[in-house]
């Protein structure tokens, strides 16, 4: 089942049980709310940064028991986060070394630089040329994962895209061509076709890096970790980096209306989550937190005052340094 991997790896038997069963009652919960409304990308973001189960806090586990590496390579699974190589495993080592080694690494990252990753989704949309100017005023790299269905809408749309792909201050990604036409299920039964889909779409914008994110799904599948949120898209992704695609999910989404400008949560809810996950090192990977917005929640001059807003208060802190999501991530 779900993690399960880690999890009997790091827990012994006794652990384990305990661990599969609240990993279970994790995925039950998980597909209750994704079966009922497949097409919301901010339930699955506000789960997702909820029950985020942190790597580093898996490892830590390790760190009192006897490894079962039987168990482990029985297990087949599907669904779960596997991060080999972001924390590389001696299992050799005796329990107490290992342990003031992690403990030793946390303590370390504490005095390291901080890695906030901005990314809009889904442009260009109406919203789009007001992410470019504050991007802009504010001199920060930014992400955006384009759709090119969009930009073929009109004309306006596709001048707001090459604002983006002339800015030296925000790199442009893959969302797909069709955005899955909203219909997520049967998009990705069809890995063939998503890959086809995104290839469209990379030689449409004439993207210069094979940097991938799902539409509707937090996945991730770099060479160092992968995750899949949603079983049935698994396939899929792993074609898509088979044919060179990196994919990138997220550790936090904020969501604003981009009629009312009114926000899901507010933005000093936003910068503490965002610097919670940072000091208590929560992130998929520790120092290095990914931010997704919409550019649709930009049309209304209130949403664009609250990301303005929350980059000045993330800005406050001189260690925090915005970069793009091609260089996930940053280790020292
Ligand atoms: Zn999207």
């Amino acid at each position: 089942m779900c993690k399960s991997i880690l999890a009997i790896k790091r827990l012994g038997v006794v652990g384990a049980i305990t661990f599969i069963l609240s990993s279970c009652n994790y995925i039950n919960q998980y597909f209750q709310s994704s079966a009922n409304n497949t097409s919301k990308e901010d339930s699955i973001a506000q789960q997702l940064t909820k029950d985020f189960v942190n790597p580093d806090s898996l490892d830590y586990l390790e760190d009192s028991v006897l490894l079962d590496t039987t168990e482990a390579k029985k297990d087949t699974v599907s669904g779960e986060r596997l991060v080999d190589t972001v924390f590389q495993k001696e299992t050799e080592k005796p329990v107490v070394e290992k342990t003031s080694r992690k403990k030793a690494y946390r303590a370390e990252l504490v005095d390291k630089p901080k890695h906030i990753y901005i990314t809009f989704d889904d442009g260009p949309l109406l919203g789009s040329s007001s992410i470019d100017s504050i991007i802009s005023a504010k001199n920060i790299k930014s992400s955006v994962f384009l759709v090119g269905k969009h930009a073929n809408m009109s004309k306006r749309l596709y001048k707001d895209y090459e604002k983006y792909a002339s800015n030296p201050l925000i790199e442009c990604y893959n969302h797909s061509y069709s955005h899955a036409n909203h219909h997520y299920e049967k998009f990705y039964s069809d890995p063939d076709n998503v890959l086809k889909d995104f290839d469209t779409n990379q030689n449409y914008f004439e993207l210069p890096h094979k940097i991938a994110r799902m539409p509707g799904r937090n996945i991730w599948m770099l060479d160092s970790l992968s995750y899949v949120d949603i079983k049935g898209s698994r396939r899929a992704a792993e074609v898509l980096h088979e044919n060179g695609y990196n994919i990138y999910g997220w550790d936090v989404e904020w969501r604003i209306n981009g009629v009312t400008g009114v926000p899901d949560r507010p933005l000093a809810q936003v910068y503490k989550e965002i610097k919670n996950l940072i000091d208590k090192q929560q992130s998929l990977v520790a120092n290095n937190v990914v931010l997704l917005m919409h550019d649709d929640m930009f049309r209304n001059e209130k949403g664009q005052q609250l990301l303005a807003g929350l980059i000045d208060s993330l800005h406050q802190h001189p260690d925090y340094h915005f970069e793009y999501i091609r260089d996930y991530p940053k280790k020292y």
